[in-house]
C-alpha cells in the first residue's frame, strides 16, 4: 500500500449518533480550530513565546510519534519510504494542513531528508488571527509532527525545521527535515522546543508572573473595596448576525485608545463588551475597572472617581486614590453615563482633556493614562437636546458608538447564552441540570425578554434551583417565560396556521394553570371544543 492510498472514509469510524470517534484505529476527537487558536493565545499569554512553542513543538512531537507508531502496524506498506511519506498525508487528512512535496531541492546544503510545502496551515491560519504576524516560524505543532513522525520511522534523530511560514507573512509554508548530524550547528537553537527543560523554566517564569497578578488584584481590592467587580474574563456568548457585528466592530476599536460610548437597553451586557474590548486591547495587561455612576451621590461618586485626602471631609481618615488612578495603564468603565450630574459632568470632560485627576481636597493634579468606555441605557443625544448632558462631554465620549442590540433582536443568542448560564449556575449550586426539555427551549425563544441577558441569567439560575431532573422543563422558567405566547407572524418564521393555533391554545391553557374552563372562556370557544383539541394535540404527541 502506498501513501497515497489512504482514505479519510476508511481511517476515520464514527457513530453517527455521537461517542467514540476513531482515526487509524486510535481514539480521537473533533476540536474548532478557533478554540486551539484561543488556548495557543493563553499558552502564549501566560508562558511566553519560548515556553509556549516549547509545550506546542512536544504536543506535535508526541502526536507525530504516536501516529507513526500506529500506522505501522496498521496497513501493509510497500516499503518504508510509503510508511514515512503517510505522515504527510495523513497530516492532511487531520484537516490542519494541505501537503506538496517540493519538485526539486529547494535548500542548500546536504541532501534534506525529507522537504515539505504546506499550504492553509491551520496553525498559522489561528496564530495570525489571536497573536497576530509572527517574527518567526510559527507551526510549531506540525513541525513537532513531522520531528516526532520522521524519528519513529527511521528510529534516529531527525528534526524538522520550518523555513518559511505563512505565520510571518510568506506565501506558504515549507519544511526542511535532517538528522541532527546532517544539521551541524544550524539545529542547536532548535533543540530547546524539544526538551522539557524549557518547560521548568517557563513555569518558574508563570509563577512570578502570577505572584505580579496576585499583588496587582490584591492593590486594586484595596482601591475598590468590597464591590470589586468580577473578573471572570469578558464572558461574551455570541452566535446572531447582529450581535458578531457588534463584537467585530469592538474587536477592531479595541486595537485604538479611543473613547468608546456602549449603548443599550438596560440587562444587554454592557459591562460584558466593555470587559471584552478591554481584553483585546493593549491594555489587556492592566486592570479593568468598572464603576456604576447611577447607583452613587454626587460627592461619594466624585470621590470614587478621583479620590480625596485626608481630611477633604468628615470620613476620610486617609488619603485615597480613586478610581482613574486604580485603572492606571488600563480601562475605566463608566456605566450608567446619563446620571451623571452636570457639576459631576464638567469634572469628568476636564480629567478627559488634561488626561490628570485631582483628589479631593488637593490642589496638585496626577497624571494617568487611561483608556474611557463609558456605558448607558438612555437616548444621551436627547439628554444633550434637553440640556440635561454637556454636549462637549457627549462628543469627547462618543468618539466611536456601539449599540448592544436587545436580546429580542438577536434570537439566536437565547440558547446559546441560556445554556452557558445554565452550565455556570448548575457548577455553582452543584446541581446536575444539564438541558432543556424541547417545550423549554421553545418557550425560552418565544419570550420577548424585556430585561435581556439579565432576565435570562436570572430566569436560569432560578429554573436550576427548581429543576426536578437534569432536564429544564416549563414548569421550572418564570410564570412569564413559561406562558409567553408566540406573536402570529415574524418575518421569515411563517408556520402553518394550525401549528400557531396549536401553540397559542396549549400557552393559553397554561397560563391559566391548566383549568379548561377559564382558558375556554378567554378563548371565546366552547369547552367542549377545546376538549376536542386538545385530545387531537394530545393524540399527535402535540402537548409539550
Ligand atoms: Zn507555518
Amino acid at each position: 500500500m502506498k501513501a497515497a492510498d489512504l482514505d479519510l472514509r476508511e481511517l476515520l469510524h464514527f457513530e453517527p449518533k455521537g461517542g467514540v470517534l476513531t482515526f487509524a484505529g486510535q481514539r480521537a476527537l473533533l476540536f474548532d480550530a478557533v478554540a486551539l487558536g484561543l488556548l495557543r493565545r493563553e499558552l502564549v499569554k501566560s508562558l511566553g513565546l519560548s515556553g509556549a512553542r516549547g509545550m506546542l513543538t512536544r504536543f506535535g512531537y508526541a502526536h507525530g510519534w504516536r501516529t507513526a507508531e500506529t500506522l505501522k502496524n496498521a496497513f501493509p506498506w510497500d516499503d518504508e519510504s510509503e510508511w514515512r511519506r503517510a505522515g504527510g498525508r495523513l497530516h492532511a487528512l487531520q484537516g490542519m494542513v494541505t501537503f506538496e512535496l517540493p519538485s526539486r531541492a529547494t535548500n542548500t546544503g546536504p541532501e534534506a531528508f525529507a522537504e515539505a510545502i504546506w499550504h492553509d496551515s491551520y496553525e498559522a491560519e489561528q496564530h495570525l488571527l489571536h497573536l497576530g504576524r509572527a517574527e518567526e516560524p510559527v507551526c510549531w505543532t506540525l513541525t513537532g509532527f513531522a520531528s516526532g513522525y520522521l524519528s519513529y520511522c527511521n528510529g534516529r534523530e531527525i528534526y524538522c525545521i520550518e523555513e518559511r511560514c505563512r505565520g510571518k507573512g510568506d506565501a506558504v509554508c515549507t519544511l526542511v527535515g535532517r538528522t541532527r548530524e546532517d544539521w551541524g550547528d544550524a539545529i542547536t537553537p532548535h533543540l530547546p522546543f524539544y526538551k522539557k527543560e524549557c518547560l521548568e523554566e517557563a513555569l518558574a517564569q508563570v509563577a512570578t508572573e502570577l505572584k505580579r497578578v496576585e499583588e496587582r488584584l490584591r492593590a486594586r481590592k484595596k482601591v475598590l473595596g468590597h464591590d470589586a467587580p468580577e473578573s471572570t474574563g469578558s464572558g461574551v456568548v455570541v452566535q446572531s448576525e447582529a450581535m458578531l457585528r457588534v463584537l467585530d466592530l469592538a474587536r477592531r476599536i479595541a486595537k485604538v485608545d479611543s473613547t468608546v460610548l456602549i449603548t443599550g437597553e438596560s440587562g444587554v451586557g454592557k459591562e460584558r463588551l466593555a470587559r471584552f474590548i478591554h481584553d483585546e486591547s493593549v491594555r489587556t495587561g492592566g486592570p479593568f475597572v468598572a464603576i456604576n455612576c447611577g447607583a452613587m451621590p454626587e460627592g461619594l461618586l466624585e470621590s470614587e472617581l478621583f479620590g480625596h485626602a485626608k481630611g477633604a471631609f468628615t470620613g476620610a481618615t486617609q488619603d485615597r486614590p480613586g478610581l482613574f488612578e486604580a485603572a492606571n495603564g488600563g480601562t475605566l468603565l463608566l456605566d450608567e453615563i446619563g446620571e451623571v450630574s452636570p457639576p459631576m459632568q464638567v469634572k469628568l470632560l476636564r480629567a478627559l482633556q488634561e488626561r490628570e485627576v485631582r483628589r479631593v481636597g488637593e490642589n496638585k493634579s496626577r497624571k494617568v493614562d487611561v483608556r474611557l468606555l463609558a456605558a448607558t441605557n438612555r437616548d444621551l443625544l436627547s439628554e444633550v437636546h434637553g440640556a440635561r448632558f454637556r454636549q462637549d462631554l457627549y462628543y469627547r465620549l462618543r468618539v466611536v458608538e456601539l449599540r448592544v442590540p436587545p436580546l429580542r433582536e438577536r434570537r439566536d443568542d437565547i440558547l446559546a447564552l441560556a445554556r452557558t448560564f445554565l452550565a455556570s449556575a448548575s457548577e455553582r449550586m452543584g446541581r446536575k441540570v444539564t438541558s432543556f426539555t424541547p417545550g423549554a427551549a421553545n418557550q425560552l425563544l418565544r419570550y420577548d425578554w424585556p430585561g435581556n441577558v439579565r432576565e435570562l441569567e436570572n430566569a436560569m439560575e432560578r429554573a436550576v434551583a427548581l429543576a426536578k431532573t437534569s432536564q429544564i422543563d416549563i414548569d421550572d422558567l418564570p410564570e412569564e417565560v413559561g406562558i409567553a405566547i408566540p406573536s402570529a407572524y415574524a418575518p421569515g418564521d411563517v408556520r402553518p396556521l394550525a401549528d400557531v393555533e396549536r401553540d397559542y391554545i396549549l400557552a393559553v391553557v397554561r397560563a391559566n394553570q391548566g383549568n379548561k374552563a377559564a382558558a375556554a372562556e378567554q378563548l371565546e370557544i366552547g369547552v367542549a371544543t377545546l376538549y376536542r383539541k386538545l385530545k387531537q394535540y394530545e393524540s399527535v404527541g402535540g402537548v409539550s
